[in-house]
């Protein structure tokens, strides 16, 4: 059963970064309007992710770490229409497989919140504590039980990057929320909830870059795509800066990344690539986020409509900038 858990944790959380977007994703399940997230030696040692968010009660909190256990979803339906970044219920409990979590929280209002501390699936303590509500997830040594996982974990520049870039597009994808991400004590990002897109860029790309990066802004039906992408004078030389969102997860896609790239068309030269944030909205109906655990695919049901409406988004931007 132990080395089970550990086999299923590894579907879901291969590097600190996957810990970090697990618990960012519970977060604004929960409806958080604050979210920090801190870590120690690139996560390797702890990762914490704090939020305001709507909290769990005391007796469900065994529930929230047991594998295949959601609040999320109650009717096979529900699987077809799912408007929520979980639904598998996996996350929780195989962060606990591989982790020392300990899980803090309290529902606002409730006249107490609670306390689980987990070591590799085992519950070590479960007890009622004062909190103020919200949720507080602390993983402690990830991959202590898993040699092999940590051995293949890169230098913790490395490691901090991803995170780096992982929370910062969730912040401009959540303009709304304030983030706040904070490395060895030293704060790396902040936002303020204002809803400023092209401010958020800024605090990651820096000022300059901001300032030229053109905004994306296309309706068309039932499929909306906004955004940023960078000029043609500004590329580099990898495709990691192109992101998208769908329906408000990312998704790391590589038909959604060449229709993209259709769309600068003859404009690039060999080997440069466009940088690009781009937020997709469409029904939940029409497009299905069952692939994988984690998540980072999307099939829509009508591919064609979605890259054509990415194209002409950008296309309209390109022809839109100031020469
Ligand atoms: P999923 O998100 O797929 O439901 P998880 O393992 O990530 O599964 O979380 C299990 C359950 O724990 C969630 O369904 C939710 O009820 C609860 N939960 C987890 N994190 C939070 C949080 N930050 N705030 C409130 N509830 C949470
Ligand atoms: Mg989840």
């Amino acid at each position: 059963e132990e080395v089970a858990a550990k086999i299923a944790a590894g579907e879901v959380v291969e590097r600190p970064v996957s810990v970090v977007k697990e618990l960012i994703e519970n977060a604004l399940d929960a409806g958080a309007t604050e979210i920090t997230i801190e870590t120690r030696e690139a996560g390797k040692r702890l990762i914490e992710v704090a939020d305001n968010g709507s909290g769990i009660l005391f007796e469900e909190l065994p529930l929230a770490i047991a594998r295949f256990a959601t609040s999320k979803l109650s009717t096979a339906e529900d699987l077809f229409n799912i408007r929520t970044l979980g639904f598998r219920g996996e996350a929780l409990a195989s962060i606990a497989a591989v982790s020392r979590m300990t899980l803090f929280s309290c529902p606002a209002g409730a006249k107490q919140g609670g306390k689980i501390v987990v070591h590799g699936s085992k519950i070590e303590t479960y007890e009622p504590v004062g909190l103020p509500p919200g949720t507080v997830v602390r993983v402690e040594d990830l991959f202590y039980n898993v040699p092999a996982r940590l051995k293949f974990l890169k230098q913790d520049t490395t490691e901090r990057n991803l995170i780096n870039a992982l929370v910062s597009r969730y912040a401009m994808a959540y303009p709304d929320v304030r983030f706040r991400l904070i490395h060895d004590g030293k704060v790396f990002l902040q936002t303020y909830g204002r809803g400023e897109a092209r401010e958020i860029l800024a605090t990651y790309y820096g000022v300059e870059v901001a300032r030229q990066m053109l905004e994306v802004d296309l309706e068309d039906a039932d499929i909306s795509v906004r955004g940023f992408i960078s000029p043609i004078s500004l590329t580099r030389a990898n495709r990691k800066e192109i992101t998208f969102f769908v329906n408000g997860r990312w998704a790391q896609d590589v038909a959604l990344t060449s229709a993209l790239l259709q769309a600068y068309h003859t404009l690039l030269m060999v080997g440069r690539y466009p940088m690009a944030v781009l937020f997709i909205h469409i029904a939940p109906e029409a497009v299905d986020v069952n692939v994988h655990p984690a998540k980072a695919e999307v099939r829509f049901r009508q591919p064609d409509r979605v890259f054509s409406a990415v194209q002409r988004a950008v296309r309209r931007a390109l022809l839109a900038q100031p020469s």
